[in-house]
């Protein structure tokens, strides 16, 4: 072992992050490395609740769309997450799912590439992005052809043919991160539009979407965000496409006015036409809420932290000779750290009942996530030491560890 845990406690002590995990609820006996699936949560989401569900809501009514501008909740909350994505205001809207995002920002992209049939996506990411994909080119009826490619081919298949370059930053299974400045400056070097999915990125670590002249992108609010089970997800439109984004949900939140209830669809000015119907206000409440856990957080010290974790735990478990499925270049990853293992469902449910909570994915990865805001050193530490001893005495070989849940 490279560390004891006097060096964790000394890591701890001069963290600058380390003041940060008092603005999260978290229970007892459990180290929580889950937060890239669902995030921990944060004080003040249940403090807004109360005030909201009993105040807003049960006092205020359908006052409250307007004293409490609810309407507007949607854009103010999508300005916070922007500011962590480095999108100016204005550019971003909080609404719908990752998927439904999805679906609404290629098909504004791909309205904006008449004449370009093909959609470019990584092979063997997160698949609701190819199935988005391909639905929505089924719907059109117009020959888009979603073309599936390896992470390090994605740069050569770009050519004059592709529309848009559809890719997550971070791959949910592995944790390797695209070179999305390189990749968006080649897809734009062949006329084709980039929408970057930031579901592994946001709240994670730096991303800089005006740095690397991103055209769309779509996120999460329940990961690193910390929004909360179902929180509503995020979309980015650059200010440059605004005046001739179409999206084809053209709900009536959409609409410039309305209620005007008009008979015509106008799209409203802005990110807003991204909307479609009634914003879900409590999950909304709730994550602007969470997003106040990010006030004053430098997320160039969260990755470092991150990193640092990393470090800490894959040194710890080497050992035990698991294949790491995450590059060891920091610049190449995100924040979560996959091991392989033969068995690697089994171990978790090991992991879990010893109050270690990661995930599995199949088909032999275990993801723990790495969130600095409320892990200490200790934590990823001694989590490290728990898989030894599982690993070590075959403790997740039994019966009831390979029972499949129904979420995995
Ligand atoms: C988690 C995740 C999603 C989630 O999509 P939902 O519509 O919110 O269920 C989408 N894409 C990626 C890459 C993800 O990791």
């Amino acid at each position: 072992m490279p560390y004891t845990i006097a060096d964790m406690h000394d890591l701890d002590r001069t963290d600058p992050l380390a003041r940060y995990r008092e603005r999260f609820s978290l229970p007892d006996g459990v180290i929580y490395l889950d937060g890239n699936s669902l995030g921990a949560l944060p004080r003040a989401v249940k403090a807004r609740m109360d005030e909201v569900v009993a105040t807003q809501w049960g006092e205020g009514l359908i006052r409250s769309w307007n004293t409490h501008d609810w309407i507007d909740l949607p854009d103010r909350v999508g300005d916070r997450v922007g500011r962590l994505i480095g999108a100016a205001p204005g550019t971003v809207t909080v609404a719908d799912s990752t998927s439904v995002n999805l679906f609404k920002a290629l098909g504004a992209a791909l309205r904006l590439r008449p004449g370009r049939r093909v959609i470019l996506t990584e092979k063997g990411d997160f698949p609701t992005d190819g199935y988005v994909a391909t639905g929505l080119a089924e719907l059109m009826g117009q020959g888009h052809e979603v073309r599936f490619v390896a992470a390090d081919e994605l740069a050569s298949a770009l050519s004059p043919e592709v529309a848009v370059l559809l890719a997550t930053e971070v791959n949910y299974r592995t944790g390797a991160r695209l070179d999305m400045a390189a990749l968006s400056a080649a897809a734009h070097a062949v006329g084709a539009l980039t929408i970057w999915d930031l579901c592994h990125s946001a709240g994670a670590f730096p991303v800089d979407l005006g740095a690397v002249d991103a055209d769309f992108a779509v996120g999460c609010g329940y990961k690193y965000l910390n929004g909360g089970p179902g929180a509503p997800g995020f979309v980015y439109a650059a200010v440059r496409h605004h005046a001739d984004l179409r999206q084809p949900l053209t709900g009536w939140l959409g609409h410039a006015a309305p209620f005007s209830f008009a008979e015509d669809y106008r799209p409203a000015e802005g990110i807003a036409r991204m909307r479609v119907g009634t914003p879900p206000i409590l999950s909304m409440q709730a994550l602007d809420a969470a997003l106040d856990a990010f006030e004053g957080v430098d997320l160039r010290e969260v990755k470092a932290k991150a990193d640092r974790l990393f470090s800490i735990f894959t040194a710890a478990v080497a050992e035990l000779g698991l294949s790491l499925a995450t590059p060891a270049d920091p610049e190449r990853r995100g924040t979560q750290v996959s091991l392989r293992h033969p068995e690697a469902y089994a171990v978790m449910q090991a992991l879990i009942g010893r109050g270690v909570i990661g995930d599995f994915r199949q088909p032999d990865i275990m993801r723990f996530g790495l969130t600095p805001l409320y892990l200490r050193y200790e934590d990823v530490w001694a989590a490290a030491g728990i898989l030894r001893e599982i690993i070590t005495s075959a403790a997740w070989d039994r019966p009831e560890f390979r029972r499949r849940a129904k979420v995995v």
